[in-house]
């Protein structure tokens, strides 16, 4: 059971396990896809964005965490990268397999009722689109009462959560105004759990090659501090946030998920931080230990 936790926490990270096949095949026309790299001027300087593009049939898949990414692109930006002469989202016919673990793909409604349909890979290794879909998850994103496929009167309990006034009828304007301003809320702070994610990931990695070099003078160092400090108290700053949010908006399952998130990456760090320092204090002593013998083989 343990394992499976730790399982599901890799997961969530974006460690899945399964080995990213050097060319993936398109999930759609099984032509080999084409790995591109793009340049984006994101929020924290200038970025570089790897994706798989099917030149046959327009298609393009994202491994975990790059659609994010992509989704900073500008609109216009997308369209002269992507161009594509579908205007709408069609259901791939099908059975459509992951290119990575080589599971069934999921079809699935993106963000429940953008009515853009994508298929996603439930083991965790990425997202597919068909031609001309980024284009629209993007205005979708810009816009999403435009795409929405519910009534007035399905939506009655979220806009009801967040008008302060009952009994008016909030204006059209009002609702997509909040409504853009929660998505935009939601949006920075994924952005912030991610960094610290990536963050985590990273350490862990330099944390493994210095026990890996025997790298002692780094490792007394490492073992003498709290390691995910930073990372702690920056999951801390988004927790209030978060609180902020339920005030502001009340109980939406974004805000749920986002929390789910963080409480993984905390357990995550627990279990990581305990079993690096045991591996890092074992190896400082057998280093001692060794010491010991040579300067005891000097002395005699
Ligand atoms: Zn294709
Ligand atoms: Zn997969």
């Amino acid at each position: 059971m343990f394992k499976d936790l730790f399982n599901d926490i890799l997961k969530d990270l974006g460690i899945t396990g399964y080995k990213r096949p050097p060319n993936l095949k398109c999930p759609n026309c099984y032509s080999v896809m084409k790995r591109i790299s793009i340049k984006i001027l994101g929020n924290y300087g200038n970025n570089y964005l790897e994706l798989d593009f099917c030149q046959e049939c327009e298609s393009l898949w994202f491994d975990r965490g790059e659609l994010v990414k992509a989704l900073e692109i500008d609109l216009k930006e997308i369209s002269k990268y992507f161009p594509s002469k579908t205007k709408q989202s069609v259901k791939g016919s099908g059975k459509r397999i992951c290119p990575i673990c080589q599971k069934q793909l999921t079809l699935v409604n993106y963000s429940k009722d953008s009515n853009i349909w994508v298929d996603i890979c439930s083991n965790g290794c990425g997202i597919f689109l068909d031609s001309g879909e980024l284009e629209l998850i993007k205005l979708y994103s810009l816009n999403p009462l435009q795409f929405s496929s519910q009534t007035q009167q399905e939506k009655q309990p979220l806009m009801s959560a967040v008008s302060t006034t009952s009994s008016e009828e909030p204006s059209t304007k009002q609702d997509s105004d909040t409504q853009y301003q929660f998505l935009n809320d939601i949006k920075n702070l994924a952005q912030r759990i991610q960094k610290v994610k990536d963050q985590v990931v990273y350490k862990v990695k330099q944390i493994e090659d210095a026990i890996k070099s025997k790298n002692i003078l780094e490792l007394k160092k490492l073992m003498n501090k709290q390691i995910f400090a930073e990372e702690l108290n920056e999951l801390g700053l988004i927790n209030q946030e978060i609180r902020n949010m339920y005030q502001k908006y009340g109980n939406q399952k974004q805000i749920e998920d986002l929390q789910t998130h963080i409480q993984n990456i905390i357990k995550f760090i627990d279990i990581r931080s305990n079993s690096l320092k045991d591996r890092i204090a074992v190896e400082i002593e057998f280093q001692q230990e060794k010491e010991k013998e040579i300067s005891s083989f000097e002395l005699t």
